[in-house]
């Protein structure tokens, strides 16, 4: 393929994906025929790490990235290092570290940022410092994707929402660049209405099993046909579901206060609340797919299945109350 074909399928292909938010089957992974990558030729070519941070930059740029978020990009390892496997999981931690040197990934590519906060020292006795060590010493480099990708079509937001079977997708808080597609969370619609209980066990049924599980507030038997979704903490994003006509919001990690005040006023949506790694784990098959076609099939992928949620035990509670 001459460098300008490959430029014009790759423009074709942006614009496929651009308009993907909404595309159940792209965002849930399946089949992607289109390649991505204008970088790599088939021409037999040595894939290697950087080939693979190109196809990310593409797919998820990091200026779509939220001002406050650090540690995206290429944490450890060597972009002329060659790749053939790529292990991708929401977290890197003891076991997707161990997982990736197991199956011979050269790359692991996680949701989080490793190193998020500020650190001053990376030594092997220290939680973050052993995993680099591990990484670095068996030639695994890692890549965070993180609010860049909650935030692109087809990225974290729109697995999520595709995950739950919303059509009609739109971002929840949407970017002034490109307002239709980016944006922070998904607003969509149910193919058809649902009780809020209905549509709870219906995220139970969807999203991958944690200890934890799922839990709603707001009326049980309430009718639920629009539904907003944040992968993540969607704490900030409250307002925005309130504003959006959704009669549910699906995020995590939220407090008391907030939650009681907010489904206080009958106007607000309900809330469905789902564990984290949960809510953003669906987007990892669309992006092992996308990662494959767009190295055209030099790298494979894998998807780990490890919950590094970190919940262990969850328990009814049964004590008295008075
Ligand atoms: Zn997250």
């Amino acid at each position: 393929m001459l460098p300008e074909q490959i430029t014009q399928t790759w423009n074709r292909a942006s614009s496929a994906l651009a308009t993907a938010g909404s595309d159940v089957d792209l965002n849930r992974g399946a089949a992607v025929t289109r390649p991505l990558s204008p970088g790599l030729a088939d021409s037999g070519a040595m894939t290697r790490v950087r080939d693979v941070l190109d196809v990310l930059d593409r797919l998820y740029p990091e200026s779509l990235a939220e001002d406050w978020d650090t540690g995206i990009g290429l944490t450890c390892g060597d972009p002329d290092d060659t790749v053939t496997t790529v292990l991708l999981a929401v977290d890197a931690d003891a076991a997707t570290v161990d997982e990736a040197i197991r199956i011979g990934a050269e790359v692991l590519l996680t949701h989080h940022p490793l190193l998020f906060r500020p650190v001053q020292s990376v030594a092997a006795d220290r939680p973050k410092g052993v995993l680099l060590h591990r990484m670095i010493r068996s030639g695994v480099a890692h890549v965070a994707t993180h609010t860049n990708a909650d935030r692109a079509p087809g990225g974290v937001n729109s697995a999520l929402a595709s995950a739950l079977g919303l059509t009609d997708q739109r971002p929840l808080q949407p970017d002034d660049t490109d307002p239709a597609h980016t944006g922070s969370g998904r607003v969509g619609r149910l193919t058809r209405p649902l009780t809020l209980r209905q549509f709870a066990a219906l995220a139970a049924d969807r999203l991958p099993a944690t200890v934890t599980g799922v839990r709603a507030a707001g009326a049980p038997d309430r009718s639920i046909s629009t539904v907003a979704v944040c992968g993540g903490a969607g704490g900030s994003e409250l307002a925005a579901a309130a504003a959006s006509g959704a009669d549910v919001y699906l995020t995590s990690d939220l407090r008391h206060h907030v939650v009681a005040d907010f489904v206080a006023d009958p106007g607000n949506p309900a809330i469905v609340e789902v564990a984290h790694w949960a809510g953003e784990w669906p987007w990892l098959a669309n992006a092992a797919a996308l990662i494959e076609q767009g190295t055209f099939g030099a790298v494979t992928t894998t998807v780990s299945t490890r919950r590094t949620d970190p919940w262990t035990l969850h328990l009814p509670s049964t004590g008295a109350c008075g």
